[in-house]
């Protein structure tokens, strides 16, 4: 084992350790899900069974990795957040991303048949890509938060206008898309309504803002010290992490996102 020859290769090695006290954010996205949702018939623009099938994979998760505080997710997407004090694997940003990338895929790939009993996955299987990032403040955590909220937002007014032009508008999709270039968001929601009946409002929470999990701390009763505002979010689990589908009305997500002035028209 130790000091063979070959042994100075490990020197080769870059370290990847990250800053310490700031929140790690690893954020993963599925590889080419585009084709994917084609091949498995996703319902358009939401296919209500994926995205449960994605809360189910970020619980395991966060079941699996005591030392994750949040999560949120929306489309292909999920931001696991690491507390400020974790020292998993001294902070070494490949051993996160990459713990959290195969314990995600290996848990989609495993629920997979529960939520789509009907269609066996067949390769190219479902994979994901990752990155950790990390947040120094706590104001920082909450905007990269709102960050990914709002992208919620805007794909999903967007793509639900898209799919109203082709599925009840007969447009092919070229010719909805043109229609939708250089609208703004108050263009989105006029076609909806006045073309199709539909008040985007109406429309169910957990398309238009996502899903959010969360480990419940309390502070230990046993405490005989008072401890600053961070640290009384210990890493120690105290119960299970709560999927959600309902708005992100926590302190770390402002619920009045969704109201603010109108986002750009997305990629
Ligand atoms: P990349 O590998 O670069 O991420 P991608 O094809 O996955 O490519 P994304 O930008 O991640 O590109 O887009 C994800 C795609 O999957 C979007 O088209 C989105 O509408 C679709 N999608 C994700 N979740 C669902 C869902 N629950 N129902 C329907 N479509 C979904
Ligand atoms: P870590 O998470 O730090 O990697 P680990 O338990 O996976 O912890 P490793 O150093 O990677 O530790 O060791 C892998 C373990 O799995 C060893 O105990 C090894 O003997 C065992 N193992 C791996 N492959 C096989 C195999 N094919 N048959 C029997 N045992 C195996
Ligand atoms: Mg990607
Ligand atoms: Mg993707
Ligand atoms: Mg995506
Ligand atoms: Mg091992």
């Amino acid at each position: 084992m130790a000091n063979s020859k070959y042994e100075y290769v490990r020197s080769f090695e870059q370290p990847d350790i990250l800053l310490a006290n700031t929140w790690i954010v690893v954020r993963i996205d599925g590889r080419g899900f585009s084709k994917l949702t084609t091949k498995y018939k996703f319902v358009k623009p939401n296919d209500r069974r994926a995205l449960d099938l994605m809360n189910a994979a970020a619980e395991a998760v966060m079941k699996e990795l005591p030392d994750l505080v949040l999560a949120y997710g929306n489309s292909d997407e999920y931001s696991f957040v690491f507390h400020k004090d974790c020292v998993l694997f001294e902070r070494r940003a490949s051993k996160l991303t990459s713990t959290i990338v195969s314990t995600f895929t290996s848990y989609y790939t495993f629920l997979w048949p529960k939520y789509f009993p009907a269609s066996p996955l067949t390769p190219p299987l479902p994979s994901f890509d990752g990155r950790a990032v990390c947040y120094p403040s706590d104001r920082n955590l909450r905007d990269y938060m709102s960050w990914r909220q709002v992208d919620c937002h805007i794909n999903n007014l967007y793509n639900t206008t898209f799919w109203a032009l082709v599925q009840k508008g007969g447009l092919d999709g070229r010719t909805a898309e043109q229609e939708l270039a250089g609208t703004v968001s108050s263009d989105k929601n006029e076609i909806l309504f006045s073309r199709f009946g539909i008040n985007y409002n109406n429309e169910p929470e957990i398309f238009k803002k996502g899903s959010v999990m969360y480990r419940d701390f309390s502070p230990p009763s046993t405490l005989s010290s008072p401890m600053p505002p961070t640290s009384a979010i210990s890493p120690t689990p105290i119960s299970h992490p709560r999927p959600m589908s309902q708005p992100l009305t926590s302190s770390i997500l402002p619920r009045e996102l969704l109201t603010s002035s109108d986002p750009s028209t997305p990629r």
